[in-house]
């Protein structure tokens, strides 16, 4: 504790002592302007009239900084700031990697990072620069960016109030939704269901008339292959139709915890009976990953909730081995969507207090903000990757319809890197098949995506009790799930018991420090 205090001190100093610097660095570069005009005008994003150099600790999936990326050359040229990787090829964790070197003490300049609490947690403890009156002072842009985006600013903001990293902001606000057999419905005579009601009888319809035409009744009206442990979602994709969460959740402002609500009841009520109809397959939990691609190819699926991109490439694949085969994405049966892709990707950058260029480093963080250095980051090199026509960033075609999917030839040049960067859909939407495109359209045009509980931050004691207490309530709440849906137990008597289970086990408590960490963040 007493440690703690004196790093705070030392690190009050040496804010106080930059900024000091840095009024100092201005009245002299106003006396250097008129003999450096000519390089100013050359670039306007320059941080340094000298030439300086970082290193870098970047991890992100498989790609290493990687000193030659061409993008980090292009921002060399406009800043004046050279990069230099920490990281050997041969390292491939790079949540030990960064677990030893934040233990070893020997910080690189600039750390980017996936896991924003470690960022919390260790910018607390002094191994970060708070950024805040750094962004104050000398990023323009990226204020202005946290302006604007409110929802940003309260998602990297720590439990002390502080921010210790720039965020890789995600874009596109949709990302997975609802399909189902249009050329089945058609053959039956449908429509496309509007209701959670019309969505049932479709269902029905695909199991008992044999859309698909065999003769037998082996149609499985809703499958979902999204069943993995943990992050089990093929039967939860369901829970909205009755307004339940598989998690926290809002009512009016208090946090809830969705398992703990009457609609969890009455959602696995009517599911049970669904799964008992044979509505839904019956190997939902089994199946495993492949159950979109077996029951798609074998002509038995009926619908599904999934990723838009890739569940409509199914058109494509099939469309020789099952004629007639259209697969669509259709509006939330009742109008609401559960999932929203969410601009908090948990990545980032920081800078790290044995960095002795903390003003350049900030500035240089801000030229990512900015509209070139934003397009530089997505889209890579103009020439190479992409041309402006009329005003618009368009890939070449090489890059669309290249062997090599376009993100990945984006990323070995250096683009789409998950440094702190705001992300611009717009480069997925390119090489996005139409149909998955009409689909996300039409959930963006009718803000189909309820609000999504966020990511909050919690303090370590918080978080450890939290962790107590969620994790045998979560398996629990599983169980339990399963056997109402698989019939092992009837929810109509057993969801009082298990109410008062989840008392004793302490969701109370863990309401409460949630709705503390809540508060927190509204506040931000
Ligand atoms: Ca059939």
């Amino acid at each position: 504790m007493k440690q703690c205090k004196k790093v705070q001190i030392i690190l009050t100093v040496v804010v106080i002592c930059i900024s000091l610097l840095a009024g100092c660095n201005a009245s002299k570069q106003a006396i250097k302007n008129d003999a450096g005009k000519k390089q100013q005008q050359d670039s306007k994003y320059l941080v340094s009239d000298e030439p300086i150099e970082l290193s870098i600790f970047l991890l992100d999936g498989i790609w290493h900084f990687d000193n030659e990326w061409p993008v980090f050359k292009k921002a060399e040229e406009m800043t004046n700031v050279t990069l230099s990787g920490t990281l050997s090829k041969s390292v491939s964790d790079g949540t030990q990697a960064f677990n030893l070197m934040m233990a070893s003490g020997e910080i690189a300049d600039i750390v980017q990072h996936y896991g924003k609490d470690d960022f919390f947690r260790y910018g607390a403890e002094g191994a970060f620069v708070a950024l805040d009156d750094l962004i104050e002072q000398h990023a323009p842009n990226i204020k202005a960016f946290l302006e604007k985006r409110p929802d940003v600013k309260k998602f990297i903001t720590a439990p002390d109030g502080k921010i210790y990293y720039i965020p890789y902001v995600t874009d596109g606000e949709v990302a997975e939704g609802w399909f189902i057999r249009k050329d089945w419905l058609d053959k039956l005579g449908l429509q496309e269901p509007k209701t959670v009601d019309e969505f049932y009888a479709v269902l029905k319809a695909f199991k008992e008339q044999d859309p698909n035409g065999n003769g037998q009744k082996d149609e499985i009206p809703y499958f979902n292959r999204q069943a993995s442990p943990g992050n089990e979602r093929s039967v939860s994709a369901l829970y909205i139709f009755w307004d339940a969460y598989k998690d926290w959740c809002v009512k009016d402002g208090k946090v809830c915890y969705g398992p703990y609500e009457p609609e969890f009841r009455t959602a696995h009520e009517n599911i049970a009976k669904w799964y008992q109809e044979g509505l839904i397959d019956n190997e939902i939990y089994t199946r495993g990953f492949k159950a979109r691609e077996i029951l798609l190819g074998n002509n038995t699926g009926g619908s599904t909730h999934d990723w838009f991109g890739s569940t409509a490439q199914y058109n494509d694949t099939l469309k020789d081995k099952i004629p007639g085969f259209e697969f669509v994405p259709f509006a939330p049966p009742g109008g609401k969507e559960a999932t929203r892709r969410n601009p908090d990707s948990d990545g980032g950058w920081a800078i790290s207090s044995s960095n002795k260029k903390v003003v350049e480093t900030i500035k240089y963080f801000d030229f990512w903000f900015t509209e070139e250095g934003r397009r530089l980051m997505n889209f890579g090199i103009e020439g190479v990757h992409y041309d402006m026509v009329d005003g618009k960033t368009v890939f070449k075609e090489n890059i669309i319809k290249g062997e090599t999917p376009a993100v990945d030839q984006l990323r070995t040049a250096g683009a789409q890197i998950a440094i702190g960067f705001h992300q611009d859909f717009e480069y997925e939407r390119q090489w996005l098949n139409p149909i998955a495109l009409k689909g996300i359209d039409l959930y963006i045009e009718n803000q189909y995506p309820v609000e999504q509980f966020p990511n909050l931050a919690f303090t370590q004691e918080e978080k450890k009790r939290l962790n107590e207490i969620m994790t045998p309530i979560q398996t629990y709440r599983d169980e339990m799930t399963q056997k109402w849906i698989l019939g092992g137990e009837a929810v109509e008597t057993s969801f009082d018991k298990y109410l008062q289970e989840l008392r004793k086990m302490g969701i109370e408590e863990a309401i409460k420090i949630t709705q503390t960490a809540y508060d927190r963040y509204m506040n931000n």
